[in-house]
This record gives structure tokens, C-alpha cells and sequence, in this order.
């Protein structure tokens, strides 16, 4: 099974493994392979496998397969050729606002439709947001997709609230950091995160760290002062970016420490900053997406678990195309009309590009402050293609086209 999966290229490095951009060699398309040696935390990749099957959405990337071989248990995905949303703003140290809020209306959509099937995210940050440009587009314009379901957790289920203060610091809400392990609304948590991207992506620093100063001081510590700060709504607004106050009032509705004055997701979507440009067809391609039926899930959580913790060879455990089946190597045949099924996936087949890897610029940033930075996007040399966002349907292919395609079919 794993030879059918040629690595190509490391992409990133987390604590219990590596992601590789594979070709696979039976069908010549480039995916992402997360590989998880032995010794992960079992219950947590239970939980990441559980949820991100369920999850099918053009903005969030598409789990298609979970092997185990001897050593490693083995996810196979969708891969997101132009890095990560953080890559771009270090790039471009923040970015103007339309471009924000192109990201943003994709997060948020993505995040919608995630909070609707019930999994609330809880590692939601750039490194997690990939981009992806597809190349048969006449404009290269980075589409996101959401990653990375190994905090992720379903809500909706009896006795399901959240409690683990789990999640990357800077990126967690007040009532999340505290970690009194009282239960919290894993939901209005995200909110708070997508407030931190949106201010990360603005002003390309994080909002409640404070220069210098912090740097002696113990962790513990540190997290006490940012708590303080987040408590007195105390981010540092730099008068040198631009944002309108259209803007400004979102993110201080979404950067509310109390969850229950914090805006909720509809009420985000229902904004007038968030609505600016928003494609035709946007709420109308997440009302489709959820009215897909659910992927059936042919093990139980427990089940899950149980052949993650036996690993293998014994207890092999498969996911083709978001089916889980017991018998390694097995492929089991598409059931008609329960899932998204191979045909919208096969219009995805691509071959291999003969440079594997886009990056959106190839220049460095210059390290000459901020005040130079802000004719980001109008520097020589650093396009960042300039698009008439309103122009652009990007949603409307969603709408009775081939399932599972991507709406960057449609935007250009
Ligand atoms: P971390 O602990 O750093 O979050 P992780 O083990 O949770 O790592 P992921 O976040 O899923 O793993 O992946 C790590 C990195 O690999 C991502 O930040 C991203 O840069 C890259 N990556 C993951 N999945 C893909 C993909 N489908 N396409 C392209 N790159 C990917
Ligand atoms: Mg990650």
C-alpha cells in the first residue's frame, strides 16, 4: 500500500510525524501524506480520522484514504500546493484588506459548515490554513483549505462539551487558556481564533504579545499577562495599517473575552464586512454542502481507537475515499448514492507538475520595517495577482456541478 505512495517532497514536521507530498503512482495524481509513526497519541488521531471524514467542503482539504503499514498509520489527502496561509502573511508581513477578507470569507465558510456538522476545529491558525492554486485558472489565485482535525472535536454528541485546554496559545480563547477545566462552547472558541487570524493576517503580528518585554519571563507567566490583555480587549492597533472600521468592528466582536458577547458564526456571516464581495452563491454552496448526506462511518470511534492502539499488522485499518473498512488493502466498492463519491474526485486527477511545488513569490521580504511594508502588494517584483473579488462567483459551480469539485473551477 505505502509503495503505491511516492514521496516527493517533505512539507512539514509535527511532533508524531511527517507530511510528504506523494505522487500516486496508480493514478499519477500528487497528493499530501500525513504519516504518523507509532506512539501517537491514539485517542486524538481517532478523533482527527473520525471527524475529518466527515468533513467535505472546497475549503477544506479532502481526506481520501488512511492506511496502517508496519510502521506508520498513514493519511492520504488532498494537497495544497501553495503552502500555508502563514507563509504568505511572514511573506507579505500582513496583508491589505481585501485579501484578508478573501481569506477570511473562506475560513469563516469553511468554519460554518465544520460547526453545522457538528466538529468544532480548536487548533484553527495560519499554519493550519493552506492555500491552493489551481493551475488550469486564467488568475493564480490562492484558494484556502482548512487542515489539521488532530484537536478537533464533535459537539453535537450527549455529554460531548468541551473541557481539554487544548489548542496553540496565542491562538486560544480566554475561557480556553484558562484551563480551569470548566467546560467551554468549543464553537465560540473557533470564533476567537478566526478573530486572532484576521488580526495576524491585518497587522502580521499576534495581538496580545507584547515586544520584548515577555521574553524573561516564565510561560506560566506569560499566558497570565496575555489573559490580562485579552480580559482588557488591550491588542496593539499599529496606526501605520490601514483598516477600515467596517473591519475593526468585526474583529473586536469576534475578540470579545466573554463567549456570550463574542460574535456568534452567523452573525459573522451576516456582517457587512464579511458580505463585501462575497460571491454570489457563497451561503447557498454551504447550504449544499450540509445538505449532502453524511459519509457513513463503517467503524465506531471506539473501533477506531481499538486498531490504532492493537496497530498493526493485526488490527489494519483502512479509509478509502472516507470509507473505513477492516481488511488491509481492501478496497471497498462505492455504495450508490451514499457518498461524494469517485466521479466528482476523479475530475480532480492531475498529473504530476514538472515543478511539483508553487510558491506565490520568489523573492524574500525585505527587512526594512513596517512603514515600507504597507506598499505590500504594489511592490515590483511581488505580484499578488489584483482581482475584481466582486467579480468573481467562485460559488456558483458548487451548485449542482460535480460534487466534490472545487469552486476554483468556477471562479475564473
Ligand atoms: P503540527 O503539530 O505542526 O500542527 P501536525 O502533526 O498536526 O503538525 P498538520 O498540521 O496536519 O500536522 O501538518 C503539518 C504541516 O504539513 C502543515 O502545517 C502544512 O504545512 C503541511 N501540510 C499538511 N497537510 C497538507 C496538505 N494536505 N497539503 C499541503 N501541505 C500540508
Ligand atoms: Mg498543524
Amino acid at each position: 500500500m505505502a509503495a503505491r505512495f511516492q514521496k516527493v517532497k517533505l512539507l512539514g514536521q509535527g511532533g508524531f510525524g511527517t507530511v510528504h507530498v506523494v505522487i500516486d503512482i496508480e493514478t499519477n495524481r500528487v497528493l499530501a501524506m500525513k504519516t504518523l509513526k507509532k506512539g501517537y497519541p491514539s485517542k486524538y488521531v481517532a478523533d482527527e480520522l473520525d471527524n475529518h471524514q466527515l468533513l467535505r467542503h472546497p475549503h477544506i482539504v479532502y481526506c481520501e484514504e488512511v492506511f496502517i503499514d508496519d510502521t506508520s498509520l498513514c493519511i492520504v489527502m488532498e494537497y495544497a500546493n501553495c503552502g500555508s496561509l502563514l507563509d504568505l502573511v511572514k511573506l507579505r508581513r500582513g496583508l491589505e484588506e481585501i485579501y484578508a477578507r478573501w481569506f477570511f470569507q473562506q475560513l469563516i465558510l469553511a468554519l460554518h459548515f465544520c460547526h453545522n456538522r457538528g466538529i468544532a476545529h480548536r487548533d484553527i491558525k495560519p499554519e493550519n490554513l493552506l492555500l491552493h492554486i489551481y493551475e488550469d485558472l486564467k488568475y493564480p489565485v490562492p484558494i484556502l483549505k482548512m487542515c489539521d482535525f488532530g484537536l478537533s472535536k464533535a459537539v453535537v454528541l450527549p455529554g460531548a462539551s468541551a473541557k481539554s485546554c487544548v489548542g496553540t496559545v496565542r491562538y486560544m480563547a480566554p475561557e480556553v487558556l484558562k484551563n480551569n477545566e470548566m467546560d467551554y462552547d468549543a464553537m465560540m472558541a473557533d470564533v476567537w481564533s478566526c478573530g486572532v487570524v484576521l488580526y495576524v493576517m491585518l497587522y502580521g503580528r499576534y495581538p496580545f504579545d507584547s515586544k520584548g518585554a515577555d521574553r524573561v519571563i516564565s510561560k506560566e507567566q506569560k499566558v497570565r499577562r496575555m489573559l490580562d490583555r485579552m480580559k482588557r480587549e488591550a491588542y496593539v492597533l499599529n496606526p501605520d495599517v490601514s483598516v477600515t472600521d467596517e473591519c475593526m468592528n468585526l474583529l473586536r466582536g469576534m475578540l470579545k473575552p466573554a463567549p456570550d458577547q463574542r460574535l456568534t458564526i452567523e452573525k459573522i456571516m451576516a456582517h457587512p464586512w464579511f458580505k463585501k464581495d462575497l460571491p454570489k452563491g457563497a451561503h447557498e454552496m454551504n447550504t449544499d454542502c450540509l445538505n449532502e448526506p453524511v459519509p457513513p462511518k463503517h467503524q465506531k470511534l471506539v473501533e477506531i481507537i481499538r486498531l490504532l492502539r492493537m496497530g498493526c499488522p493485526v488490527g489494519r485499518l483502512l479509509i478509502t475515499n472516507l470509507r473505513v473498512g477492516t481488511t488491509f488493502g481492501e478496497e471497498v466498492p462505492p455504495e450508490e448514492g451514499t457518498l461524494l463519491g469517485a466521479a466528482g474526485r476523479e475530475e480532480e486527477v492531475r498529473k504530476p507538475p514538472e515543478q511539483p511545488i508553487k510558491v506565490l513569490s520568489t523573492q524574500a521580504p525585505s527587512r526594512t520595517g513596517r512603514r515600507a511594508s504597507r506598499q505590500r502588494g504594489s511592490q515590483p517584483g511581488r505580484p499578488m495577482t489584483c482581482m475584481p473579488f466582486s467579480s468573481i462567483n467562485w460559488c456558483e459551480s458548487m451548485r449542482g456541478a460535480g460534487r466534490g469539485r472545487s469552486i476554483a473551477f468556477s471562479v475564473l
